[in-house]
C-alpha cells in the first residue's frame, strides 16, 4: 500500500520510467529468509533502492531516457548493479534522467521532465528543475520514494542534482566503480556514485558500490575502504582549501553565504582553513563541453537501429536510409547536438585546435588540483552557482545551461572524489549544496568534511 501511495507520487513527479516493486519485494524476502535460517545479511540487506536507467538491469528495459533504446532489455547486469544486489539491495524501479546523461535539468529525457517536490517559499507553484543528468534519482530520494538511488557523474550529474535537491551524493574517485554495463557518455569521465539523504548512507552504499572489474580496461585495483566504520565529524589537523578562482565575480549572495558558513562550521569541526589557487579554473568549462561531446559521439556511433531498441525502416529502404531514420528519429535535440560537436572538434581539420588543445587543459586542471593538494587536504567549494531553477528557465540555451556545471567540471576533469552535501537553504527556502573535493582515492576525506557540513 505505502508502495502504491508512492507510485501515485512518483508518477506527478515522473521520478521512473518504469516501476519494479516485485524485485524490491523480492529482495526484503531474501533478507527474512536469510534472517530465519542465521545466514549475515549484506551491507544493503532489504533496502529498495531507485536505478538510474543508465545501468543495464537484466530482464528490465534499459533506455538512458532515450527513444533510441526503447524497448532495449539488456541480457546483461552492470556490475555496479550486481553488486547492490549481491549487498541485499532490491530494485524499486529505473529511473529517469537526461537523455544520455547530457543535461543538467532532467529536460532532455524523452520521457518528459522530472519535476522536483521543492517549491520556493513565494506562494508561487513554478515547478523546479531537479537537477541533472540524475533528476529521477535526486526527486526519489529527496521526495522520499526511496531511500537511495544509483547516479553517474561525468561532469556533476550526482553533485548537481543532490545540490539541487538537499540530499547528498558522491562521485568517487575515477576507476573506483566499474563502469562495466553502464551506457557510456563520455568514457574518461564517467563514473557511478551514490545519491541518499545523507553523509552515512552515502558511504555504506558505496561501499557496496565501489571495486575492481576486470571488466572495466580503467578499473582500480584497489581494496575497497570501510569508509562508513571511518566516519569521523572530528578534523583536527585537516587543512581545508578554498579555491579563490571559484569566488567569481556577480557570485550569487546565498551561495556565497552558504559557502562561507561551511568554512566556518569546517573550523568548528576543528579544520584550518587555507587560501588556495586553481588558475586554470576557467578553461575547466570549455575543455569539457569539447572532450565530452567528442566521447559522445564516438561511444553513441553503436547505436545504428541493428543492435539495439528502436529501427526505422522507411519503404524500400537502404541500410544507410535506416541509420539515418533511426538516428534521426531515435536521438533528442541535446544529444544530436553533442554528437556534432563532438565529430566537429575530432574531424581533420580541427582536431588540433580543438581536442588536442583540451586534452592539454585537462592535464593543466588535474595539475592544478596537485599543487593544491600540497598545501590542504580537501577543497571546499559550492556545488552549482545556483540553487534549483525553474523548468524551462534555460532549456532554450545551451549555454546558460552549460555554466551551471562551473564548479561541478573541474573535478570531473581531474577524476578526483566530489561530494556534494545540503548546506541550509537560501531566501527563496531552496536547497543549496556545498561541494568537498579531495585527493584521488581519499573518499574517506571527502566524506568526512561531508558530515561535518551535513
Ligand atoms: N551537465 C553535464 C552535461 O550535460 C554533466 C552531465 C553528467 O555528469 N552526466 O554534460
Amino acid at each position: 500500500e505505502a508502495f502504491n501511495a508512492n507510485v501515485a507520487a512518483a508518477s506527478i513527479l515522473n521520478a521512473f520510467i518504469v516501476a519494479t516493486p516485485e524485485r524490491a519485494l523480492d529482495a526484503a524476502d531474501k533478507v527474512d529468509a536469510a534472517r530465519s535460517a542465521g545466514q549475515p545479511l549484506g551491507k544493503m540487506a532489504g533496502v529498495p533502492i531507485g536505478m538510474k536507467d543508465l545501468f543495464a538491469t537484466r530482464g528490465v528495459q534499459t533506455t538512458a531516457a532515450s527513444h533510441i533504446l526503447e524497448g532495449f532489455v539488456p541480457e546483461y547486469e552492470s556490475t555496479v548493479s550486481q553488486k547492490l544486489w549481491d549487498a541485499g539491495a532490491g530494485m524499486l524501479g529505473k529511473l529517469n534522467l537526461d537523455q544520455f546523461a547530457m543535461g543538467s535539468s532532467n529536460e532532455t529525457s524523452y520521457f518528459g521532465n522530472v519535476i522536483s517536490p521543492w517549491r520556493r517559499n513565494d506562494g508561487g507553484n513554478a515547478a523546479l528543475a531537479p537537477g541533472g543528468s540524475s533528476g529521477g534519482s535526486s526527486t526519489a530520494v529527496a521526495a522520499l520514494l526511496a531511500p537511495a538511488a544509483t547516479g553517474t557523474d561525468t561532469g556533476g550529474s550526482i553533485r548537481q542534482p543532490a545540490a539541487f535537491t538537499g540530499i547528498a551524493g558522491i562521485k568517487p574517485t575515477y576507476g573506483r566503480c566499474s563502469r562495466w554495463g553502464i551506457v557510456a557518455f563520455a568514457s574518461s569521465l564517467d563514473q557511478a556514485g551514490p545519491m541518499a539523504r545523507d553523509v552515512r548512507d552515502c558511504a555504506i552504499m558505496l561501499e557496496a558500490m565501489a571495486g575492481f572489474d576486470p571488466k572495466d580496461a580503467t578499473s582500480i585495483d584497489m581494496p575497497v575502504p570501510t569508509w562508513e566504520a571511518g566516519l569521523s565529524g572530528n578534523l583536527s589537523g585537516v587543512r581545508v582549501g578554498i579555491p579563490r578562482e571559484y569566488r567569481m565575480d556577480g557570485m550569487d549572495a546565498d551561495v556565497a553565504k552558504s559557502w562561507d558558513d561551511g568554512i566556518a562550521w569546517l573550523r568548528d569541526a576543528g579544520a584550518s582553513i587555507v587560501d588556495i589557487s586553481l588558475p586554470h579554473t576557467k578553461y575547466a568549462l570549455p575543455a569539457y563541453y569539447i572532450i565530452a561531446p567528442a566521447e559522445a559521439s564516438s561511444n553513441l556511433a553503436r547505436y545504428d537501429g541493428v543492435r539495439y531498441g528502436l529501427r526505422e525502416l522507411p519503404e524500400g529502404a537502404g541500410l544507410q536510409d535506416m541509420y539515418a531514420a533511426t538516428r534521426a528519429a531515435g536521438f533528442g535535440d541535446e544529444v544530436k547536438r553533442r554528437i556534432l560537436i563532438g565529430t566537429y572538434v575530432l574531424s581533420a581539420g580541427f582536431y588540433d585546435a580543438y581536442y588536442t588543445q583540451a586534452q592539454k587543459v585537462r592535464a593543466l586542471i588535474a595539475r592544478d588540483f596537485e599543487n593544491a593538494f600540497r598545501d590542504c587536504d580537501v577543497i571546499l567549494a559550492p556545488t552549482a552557482p545556483s540553487a534549483a531553477f525553474a523548468l524551462g528557465e534555460k532549456s532554450d540555451d545551451p549555454l546558460a545551461m552549460y555554466l551551471n556545471d562551473v564548479f561541478a567540471v573541474p573535478a570531473s576533469l581531474a577524476g578526483l572524489p566530489a561530494m556534494s552535501v545540503p548546506a541550509g537553504l537560501n531566501r527563496e527556502g531552496l536547497p543549496l549544496g556545498l561541494q568537498v573535493i579531495g585527493r584521488a582515492f581519499d573518499e574517506q576525506g571527502v566524506l568526512n568534511a561531508g558530515l561535518a557540513i551535513e
